[in-house]
């Protein structure tokens, strides 16, 4: 039923310079219904602009998005507005997303509004209905963001979100402001939003530790291309690129999984200036002669596991 593949790429006009930044360069990747696929890797390195350009936030100068194998550029209007209510975002930090000067009433209760899903007359019972599946209390829809914390302004924002019955959400650092313990009590209620009405997820996180526990498949990306991507439990036993092993040398672990890795050395290039051929080659502890001249292909190092490097295997 829902479904993205492409190869998508923007290009970002610099000011100064004529150069082009290609932020996201090649990218395939393809979330099936009701999965949850974590997009991963250090901050830079694309994944909020490819999160934007699957919520048509921003508009991708190359390449395709495809939802239920429509192509979303050639989409009639009525489809686009499907779109657009079915894949909805939710944002790093939930006190800018959310307007301080309007209640939780009207946060969360303007959009099913507009779209017809709930009348005035019966938009109180539609917002308790939506706030107890998002554990708000209903009796304070009244109140501003300012009055509730942290984890709770995120739980509004989320519950902004479902108040339209989306599909799928994309969820970009959607617990990486809050405390330890309110990032599980988020995690928690993504999943139980997934167990109940068979959401899609795809997550955001330059944290691989945080989406071990909730992901069905992990993506990582590097300077803009999508260098791996594998189901969670292989990925973790045995990461095949040295990005992603380094990635995981940096989640602290009890079972000492991914501990013998080469640690992850120096910063992330920039974008303006990508490294030739394979772009980790300058970090990485095993590049060869061929990783610095060619782009390392796409490809399927086992039964449903593809990654970009030019190592065997
Ligand atoms: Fe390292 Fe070469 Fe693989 Fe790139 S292609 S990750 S440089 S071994
Ligand atoms: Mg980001």
């Amino acid at each position: 039923k829902l479904d993205f593949a492409g190869k998508m790429a923007r290009s970002l006009g610099s000011n100064v310079r004529e150069e082009r930044v290609q932020a996201v360069d090649s990218v395939n990747l393809r979330i099936m219904p009701g999965e949850v696929v974590s997009l991963v890797g250090e901050s830079g390195c694309g994944k909020s602009t490819l999160g934007r350009m699957i919520c048509g936030i921003l508009a991708q100068s190359e390449g395709k998005i495809f939802y239920k194998g429509k192509d979303v550029a050639t989409m009639s209007v009525a489809e686009k507005l499907d779109y657009a209510i079915n894949v909805q975002m939710i944002f790093q930090d939930p006190f800018a997303s959310l307007n301080p000067r309007k209640r939780v009433r009207k946060i969360i209760g303007e959009a099913p509004l507009f779209h017809g899903l709930t009348t005035a007359s019966e938009l109180d019972e539609y917002l308790d209905g939506v706030m107890n599946q998002c554990g708000l209390d209903p009796s304070y829809k009244n109140r501003y963001p300012h009055q509730f914390s942290g984890g709770q302004r995120q739980r509004i924002g989320i519950a902004r979100a479902m108040a339209v019955q989306p599909e799928c959400l994309v969820c970009d650092e959607s617990v990486a402001a809050l405390d330890v313990s309110i990032q599980a009590q988020i995690l928690n209620l993504f999943m139980e939003l997934r167990e109940n009405l068979n959401l899609t997820c795809l997550f955001i996180s330059h944290d691989l530790g945080v989406v071990e526990h909730i992901s069905d498949r992990i993506a990582v990306m590097y300077l803009g291309r999508i260098v791996e991507s594998a189901p969670v439990d292989d990925l973790f036993d045995a990461p095949f690129h040295p990005y992603t092993q380094a990635l995981l040398n940096e989640v602290p672990r009890l079972d000492k999984r991914g501990v013998d890795f080469s640690p992850l050395v120096g910063e992330i290039p920039s974008p303006l200036d990508p490294p030739t051929g394979c772009h980790f080659h300058p970090r990485c502890a095993h590049a060869m002669e061929i990783c610095k001249q060619e782009v390392p292909q796409r490809r399927e190092v086992a039964p449903g596991r593809w990654a970009c490097c030019h190592l065997n295997g």
